[in-house]
């Protein structure tokens, strides 16, 4: 989500153009021309031409000659797909000062927020069908059939453990949004791994996927969020295992990079893989290669997305390959050190 501030009033002082009487350009702050480019910046001085002779613009120079002042108008223009462009004019003297703008940016923001909450309520949609129609079969009979009865409970169960995971994580999406509070620690790496491995170690015995960790004992300490960089990992992991079919192998690789500034975390499996289509939309939220088998797995396809905003928030970077039915690689470079001047909470 992005992470900017927007103010959705025109701004006097970026994306001005100044108008004599006849309505002939007599001036432009280099802001109205970078409203309308693209980056990088080619020559917006075109579209605005062409903005000028549009009929909403030019009404809104009319207006603003009878009144002062006109309304905002936001144009969808032929000549600049997908952009939304907001102009309002003013007058000064027998001059006309319009405010040029880029809204996109906005509508996109918008739609993105209209999005997640449609993938919300229909994760939590699924779970909650699930459990009322397992609470109705109870209901309609099959309490008084033992081996009915376990399974439906179980159900519930097992829907009910989904939603406390989906909402456990949507806490975490929104507490990373915007800027995220980090409690930042100097730790041991090799003593985090060790509790990776303690924790999926079961999970991964149950699913018949040899775990190895490999980490040098001689690792520099780290500065980061503990807890954060455990998720991080714990989530890479799980995924790997969740994704290597019986009789696999997921490694979790820790080690120094050359340049003593930075570590590096791999996660390899020798699973599923995923496909080149879906490989660079996979950490966006809610994202699943395949919804079918996520049914099966249980998962709601936020584990990424939150991997790589915690990465990100420790100036780290998260990178992927993959071959299908070979396996994948996720490779993370986080500094030892987080630059100066960075909060760090405790
Ligand atoms: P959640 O983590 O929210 O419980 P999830 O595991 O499905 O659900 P992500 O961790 O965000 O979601 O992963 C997104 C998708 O990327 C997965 O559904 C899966 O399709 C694919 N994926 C992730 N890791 C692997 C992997 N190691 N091997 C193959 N596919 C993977
Ligand atoms: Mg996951």
């Amino acid at each position: 989500m992005a992470k900017e501030e927007f103010s959705l009033k025109p701004r006097l002082y970026d994306g001005i153009v100044v108008l004599d009487d006849a309505n002939k350009v007599v001036g432009q702050t280099r802001g109205a021309i970078q409203s309308l480019s693209d980056m990088p910046i080619e020559d917006g001085a075109e579209r605005l031409e062409k903005l000028l002779a549009e009929p909403q613009v030019q009404a809104v120079i009319a207006e603003a000659k009878a009144k002062g002042e006109s309304q905002t108008v936001e144009l969808l223009p032929e000549w600049w797909p997908e952009r939304t462009v907001a102009v309002t004019a003013l007058r000064e003297g027998n001059q006309t000062i319009l405010s040029v703008h880029d809204w996109t940016h906005i509508y996109k923001l918008g739609s993105m927020q209209q999005d997640f909450v449609a993938n919300v309520s229909h994760e939590l949609r699924t779970p909650l069908t699930a459990i009322r129609m397992a609470a109705e079969s109870l209901q309609m009979g099959a309490m008084r059939d033992d081996r009915m009865r376990a399974k439906f409970l179980n159900n519930i169960q097992g829907e009910a453990d989904r939603l406390t995971r989906l909402v456990n994580e949507l806490l975490t999406v929104a507490n990373l949004m915007g800027r995220p509070v980090l409690h930042m620690s100097r730790f041991e790496l090799q003593g985090l791994a060790d509790e990776v491995e303690s924790t999926l170690l079961h999970h991964a015995k149950l699913a018949n996927v040899n775990l190895v960790i490999k980490c040098p004992e001689d690792m520099p300490a780290i500065e980061a969020d503990r807890d954060r960089l455990q998720q991080v990992l714990i989530n890479l992991v799980d995924n790997a295992i969740k994704f290597t079919p019986a009789s696999g192998a997921v490694t979790l690789d820790v080690s120094p990079n050359d340049d003593g500034r930075t570590v590096l975390c791999k996660v390899i499996d020798s699973g599923i893989g995923i496909p080149p289509i879906d490989l660079p939309r996979i950490f966006e939220r809610f994202y699943r290669v395949d919804k079918a088998r996520s049914r099966v797995t249980g998962g709601v396809g936020l584990g990424l997305s939150i991997v790589k905003d915690i990465i990100e928030a420790h100036h780290g970077k998260i990178v992927v390959t993959s071959e299908v039915n070979k396996g994948t690689t996720f490779n993370i470079t986080l500094p030892i050190k987080q630059p100066a001047g960075e909060p760090a909470v405790v």
